[in-house]
């Protein structure tokens, strides 16, 4: 994959407005401000590729983005949650398209579950991982790594990867941090073997 050569194609509010079921997708979902954005700019090399610190509570969409050379590769950016109450309306909203779009999306090859390393696994990233089911590819991105020591940063990976192991969950993880570029090989790596399969 040219991760660099990623380019935005349009974001779309309902299920039916989806590119057809086909090729491959890779997925992307996180708290609002867990770094979702800034760990998709390191990712594809880019300042801007997707909107950083982007007004939270806003009604949001579905982010389809290309990535060459397939024809049919895309990252997806789900929409972010969990900021701050939101209206029933909302809610449901937000349960039929990232519900709708986890449970049913067969050319999804996999989750990258964007967390803000000093709080992993909040109660809607549980929701998420629900959602995506045990039959799915999923990769847990510990973010802002810079923002505690080393040593804390591994002890926080190790404990986020028992709690997982101990709910059944099968799951790849790693650190990283759009600041100080880290870890963005490690997912590079990954996403391309998720591709390439
Ligand atoms: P999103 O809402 O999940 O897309 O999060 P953003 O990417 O917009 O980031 C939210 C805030 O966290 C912004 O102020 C970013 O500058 C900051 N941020 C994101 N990633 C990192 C990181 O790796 N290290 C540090 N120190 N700050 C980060």
């Amino acid at each position: 994959p040219r991760f660099r050569e990623t380019a935005f194609s349009r974001g779309v509010a309902r299920l039916d407005q989806l590119p057809a079921d086909q090729g491959v997708e890779i997925a992307f979902a996180g708290r609002s401000n867990a770094g979702k954005s800034s760990a998709l700019n390191g990712l594809c090399g880019r300042k801007a590729l997707a909107r950083v610190g982007r007004t939270p509570g806003r009604t949001q969409e579905i982010n389809i983005f290309t990535l060459p050379p397939a024809e049919d590769w895309r990252l997806i950016d789900l929409p972010g949650y969990g900021y701050a109450k939101v209206s029933a309306k909302q809610r449901e909203h937000w349960d039929r398209l990232l519900g709708g779009y986890l449970r049913h999306r067969r050319c999804l090859a996999g989750l990258v579950l964007i967390m803000d390393i000093r709080r992993p696994l909040t109660d809607l990233d549980w929701q998420m991982l629900e959602w995506t089911g045990a039959n799915r590819r999923l990769h847990c991105v510990l973010t802002k790594a810079d923002k505690i020591s080393r040593q804390e940063a591994e002890r926080q990976l190790h404990a986020t990867h028992a709690r997982l192991e101990e709910a059944g969950i099968e799951a790849s993880l790693q650190t990283f941090s759009a600041l100080k570029n880290q870890g963005v090989d490690d997912l590079r790596g990954l996403l391309a073997e998720w591709l390439e399969e």
